[in-house]
């Protein structure tokens, strides 16, 4: 049965719903073992995140080597910049995005304070992006009234842009 997802962090209109996004592994971006090293990137208000994976191999297809401090990533535990490690990495967001059928997010307001609002790790897939929120739920097969009951109860809701 389709039901609004309350988490923080959770826009209403998320393309988690419509089947679109992805969430890549958020354990890899901190403690032991830690592969992702995430860039803040801003957009005028707005913040951006970029993925730099660190590789085994020092060589091959999108593999660049970085030294230490050349990129300074941004650790959520701490609330602060640090200098990436010496080592090689790979772009992983220009990677995805690069297919041109998936793009990253930016952060929701709030998010310096509230980790699930950083959305760091969540890609989605554009190709064919619907205008409203409801059509892109009835091209999963979803119907208003299921929409309804399930709590997009307005208009103005249904025809919110999906994202
Ligand atoms: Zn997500």
């Amino acid at each position: 049965m389709l039901q609004r997802m309350t988490k923080s962090g959770t826009s209403r209109y998320s393309f988690h719903y419509c089947g679109r996004a992805v969430d890549i592994n958020q354990a890899l971006g901190g403690g032991n073992g830690q592969r992702y090293f995430i860039v803040k990137e801003a957009s005028g208000q707005q913040m951006y995140w970029r993925i730099y994976c660190k590789t085994a191999n020092s060589s091959g297809a999108h593999i660049k080597a970085l030294t230490k401090g050349q990129v300074k990533y941004y650790s959520f535990f701490n609330g602060k910049d640090i200098d990436i490690p010496a080592g090689n990495y790979v772009d992983l967001t220009t990677l995805i995005e690069s297919s041109g059928k998936f793009e990253r997010i930016k952060a929701q307001s709030g998010w310096e304070k509230d980790y699930n609002k950083t959305e760091w790790w969540h890609f989605q897939y554009i190709v064919a992006k619907q205008a409203t929120f409801l059509d892109e739920m009835e091209l999963i097969g979803y119907s208003e009234q299921q929409l309804r009951i399930a709590g997009w109860s307005n208009d103005a809701m249904l025809d919110h842009p999906p994202g």
